[in-house]
């Protein structure tokens, strides 16, 4: 039997209700945000991704679906957006058509992690990017964005960290501070952290490592050496969100993955899926444009993660879904009356209600049971004696109640359900 891939998830019918329902709420927060939606291609070349997310990170140096198709050219299933949104935006010349582009995509990822919990190869982010202003209100607004998207969902244990990573320079003052307090500890870090204390030596925060850990406790923090002008921004950004009104920790050790990031980095924690906690992550990436070829601009982002977030609402229980049930059932008494039956359905149809009926000339007896099954708001039976004087029955079937109308009236059929 052939299966899906390891890692890979099937978004079944029975499901998609709520993948639907959350699409569409990311669709108003952001269309309130004035965020216009973009698509890019699922892979693109792999150096946009080495050069746009650094060498040195784990999803660069391990995780990416690399191959090279027939004309030997190495290209990359996407591992995120960002990379790909800054490569469109200087591809096209975004900047010279507005000054500030704000952008927003929900769209698969791909990463081969090994797969667990709210861990897979292929999943689903909802994110957004703005170019073009280093205003702190747009790092507020990256985080109050998926806040309000959460906590719309009903979700309650979650918990917002922020943290300013500032500018290169009082981030290369600070590496060595922190390569100074380390450099004794050297022989008791972990192998990675050793490797990380080369390549990416903040990433050491990360380390699940329980003696790393320990180390890392007394370490010196990158917020205690941030240059004025950071502060102010971060100042500005954690204004923006008491005004809001969202409740916020300062989390110093939040360095994440990425090399481009500048300023304010942030994560949205879940305490109900486990492990893998991190709902949504995102922060200022000042550098990145220019590091892409294109002209200096700044940026700042944000990524969710659609399976974690709809297991946490699964865990808390907190999903009100819309009624997807059908409004009306059109039954076939004497199963000899197909035409007629799915003619009446198109009718209703092509007013817009969800309208089913049997395909199979099951007994009247299963076809009730079907418009019951699926939650019919409403059922019109055609045939018997009624049929022959050109009449059918509408039954609302919450209170059992029966009313015939004339086969050539369908519109007052209509007009009686919608109330
Ligand atoms: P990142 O791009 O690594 O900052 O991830 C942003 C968000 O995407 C995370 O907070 C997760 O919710 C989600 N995510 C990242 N990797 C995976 C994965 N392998 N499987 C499922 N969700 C993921």
């Amino acid at each position: 039997m052939i299966k899906a891939i390891y890692g890979t998830k099937d978004i079944l019918p029975e499901d998609i209700l709520k993948w639907t329902h959350l699409e569409n709420l990311v669709r108003n927060v952001m269309g309130s945000f004035n965020y216009k939606e973009i698509r890019t291609p699922v892979f693109e070349e792999t150096r946009l991704f080495a050069r746009g997310i650094g060498e040195a990170t784990d999803i660069v140096s391990k995780e990416m679906y690399t191959f090279n198709d027939r004309s030997d050219n190495s290209v990359t299933l996407k591992p995120e957006m960002t990379a790909a949104v800054v490569r469109s935006f200087i591809e096209h010349k975004m900047d010279k058509k507005q000054m500030l582009n704000k952008m927003f995509y929900i769209s698969p990822m791909f990463r081969q992690e090994r797969p667990q919990a709210g861990r897979l190869r292929q999943f689903h982010q909802f994110g957004a990017e703005a170019l073009g202003s280093d205003s702190p209100q747009l790092d507020a607004e990256m985080i109050i964005m998926p806040y309000d998207i959460i906590t719309s969902l009903g979700l309650k244990n979650i918990v917002v960290k922020i943290n300013s990573l500032g500018v290169p320079e009082s981030r290369e003052n600070y590496k060595n501070v922190l390569k100074d307090y380390l450099a004794p500890h050297l022989n008791d870090l972990s192998e990675e952290s050793r490797k990380r204390f080369e390549t990416n030596i903040l990433r050491i925060f990360d380390s699940k490592a329980e003696n790393d850990q320990k180390i890392m406790e007394d370490a010196p923090l990158l917020i205690e050496h941030l240059d004025n002008a950071s502060l102010e921004h971060f100042e500005g950004v954690k204004r923006t969100l008491l005004e809001a009104g969202i409740p916020f920790e300062i989390d110093p050790k939040l360095v994440r993955g990425l090399d481009y990031y500048t300023h304010t980095t942030f994560e949205i924690v879940s305490g109900s899926v486990g492990s893998q906690s991190a709902l949504c992550g995102g922060g200022r990436y000042n550098l990145l444009v220019e590091q892409l070829g294109g002209k200096p601009a700044p940026g700042i982002g944000f990524a969710a993660g659609i399976e974690r977030i709809l297991l946490a609402c699964e865990n808390e229980e907190s999903l009100k879904l819309p009624d997807d049930s059908l409004d009306l059932f059109v039954v076939d008494i004497n199963r000899d009356n197909a035409e007629l039956v799915s003619k009446l359905s198109l009718f209703f149809r092509r007013k817009g209600l969800t309208v089913e009926h049997d395909y199979a000339a099951r007994s009247v007896k299963a076809q009730m049971r079907e418009a019951n099954r699926s939650n019919a708001k409403f059922t019109i039976m055609v045939g018997g004696d009624e049929l022959e004087r050109n009449e059918i029955v509408l039954k609302t079937m919450e209170t059992g109640d029966q009313k015939s109308f004339n086969i050539d009236n369908l519109q007052s059929v209509f007009e009686t359900m919608r109330g």
